[in-house]
């Protein structure tokens, strides 16, 4: 629970002066003499003061930004980047690489504009190229597209997290958009190059049906998944995400019993970074992938636990942005330190998303400078 004013007449009631007071009126003392050093320890603590299930007395925001606040205290204490001293700490025989990269290059849904259902449309480039390679293509294809959206009058504005959001009729229309953006790249679609798909089904879903911009009825869960399966087999599909609705999870075991084996079955929404939703995910085979918000549980150790089980049941881990973002870098440190399998941090657009980019570029010319 991010904790807002909530006061109309500030900042559209989205200012932060009680989270602040909470980190330096609470928190701030609470710490005095505290000697760092255990992360574990340190989060505890902050669980402790805030005292509620979901870190809504004191928010998640104030306890998440102290709980970094200490992991990068100790790593420049120890003058170690900050991905090494958490790979170090936590996962000391780890090999270092970097994740890779899943890039948002069209926005809909929630984040978007148009008749886009679907939340987000990606690009993931093969595991065999390099990071820069991947940013190269990513970046080229952006050029690529609103040079293509330009010649069919359609808008080049950016939403949420970076990609366009064009004024399309429907969901099919934005994937053959990315297809045909691809066409001209020196690598191949199916062999270098996939697709991916945050439907965030939660926003399409209305009394057990699911209301799409392309279908003239709404479809049932059972007419969905028959959906999904075309959309499979039409498009170089390696990555879904919350295709279904987040209490779904009859419809979600279902599903991922018939999916082809190299495609990752995604929950966000599903999951919330929550170790005891994973593990009911993991009972129910109700996914094979999660998603990584260190905000959507909020403090270190407890994504480093949920992080934790998702390894010790063979499930992909993916580490992600939100919609909103600042631009700190703590999530690409993060996310090679604790050797995630992807990252989604948007399209390489917006300084907000770049920087992480950036800051992955910079890990990986360290990592090579390493082993030359
Ligand atoms: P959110 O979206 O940050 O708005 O939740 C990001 C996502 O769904 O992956
Ligand atoms: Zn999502």
């Amino acid at each position: 629970k991010e904790l807002r004013d909530n006061d109309p007449h500030r900042f559209h009631g989205q200012g932060v002066l009680q989270a602040v007071k909470n980190v330096t009126d609470i928190i701030a003392p609470a710490l005095k003499g505290f000697t760092l050093g255990d992360q574990l320890k340190l989060d505890t603590l902050l669980i402790k003061l805030d005292g509620t299930p979901d870190k809504s007395k004191l928010g998640a925001n104030a306890i998440l930004s102290v709980s970094i606040a200490g992991l990068k205290l100790l790593a420049n204490l120890e003058r170690k980047p900050l991905f090494l001293y958490i790979r170090d700490t936590f996962l000391p025989r780890l090999p270092l690489n970097i994740p890779r990269p899943v890039f948002n290059l069209i926005n809909g849904g929630q984040h978007g504009s148009g008749y886009l259902d679907f939340q987000e449309f990606h690009l993931i480039p093969s595991s065999q190229l390099k990071f820069h390679q991947s940013l190269q293509l990513a970046v080229e294809t952006v050029f690529k597209l609103k040079q293509l959206l330009k010649q069919k009058h359609l808008s080049t504005a950016v939403g949420d997290e970076g990609g366009f959001s064009p004024h399309l009729e429907n969901n099919h229309q934005a994937l053959n958009l990315l297809q045909q953006a691809l066409q001209t790249s020196s690598y191949q679609l199916s062999q270098d190059i996939f697709l991916g798909l945050d439907l965030a089904a939660n926003h399409f879903y209305q009394d057990d049906q699911y209301h799409l911009h392309d279908q003239d009825q709404p479809l049932s869960p059972s007419q969905l998944q028959t959906y999904y399966q075309e959309l499979l087999k039409t498009y170089p599909l390696h990555y879904l995400e919350d295709p279904f609705h987040e209490e779904a999870w009859n419809t979600w075991s279902e599903f991922n019993s018939r999916l082809p084996s190299n495609t990752l079955l995604v929950g966000d929404d599903l999951l919330t970074t929550n170790p005891r939703l994973l593990k009911k995910a993991i009972q129910t085979k109700a996914c094979n992938a999660i998603l990584i918000k260190p905000n959507q549980i909020g403090t270190v150790s407890e994504t480093l636990q949920t992080i934790s089980l998702a390894k010790q049941h063979q499930f992909k881990f993916i580490v992600s942005h939100r919609s909103g973002e600042t631009n700190d870098t703590f999530i690409a440190d993060f996310a090679v330190g604790v050797g995630a399998d992807y990252v989604k941090f948007g399209a390489p657009v917006r300084g907000e998303r770049v920087v992480k980019y950036n800051r992955l570029l910079e890990i990986e010319s360290f990592l090579l400078r390493r082993s030359s």
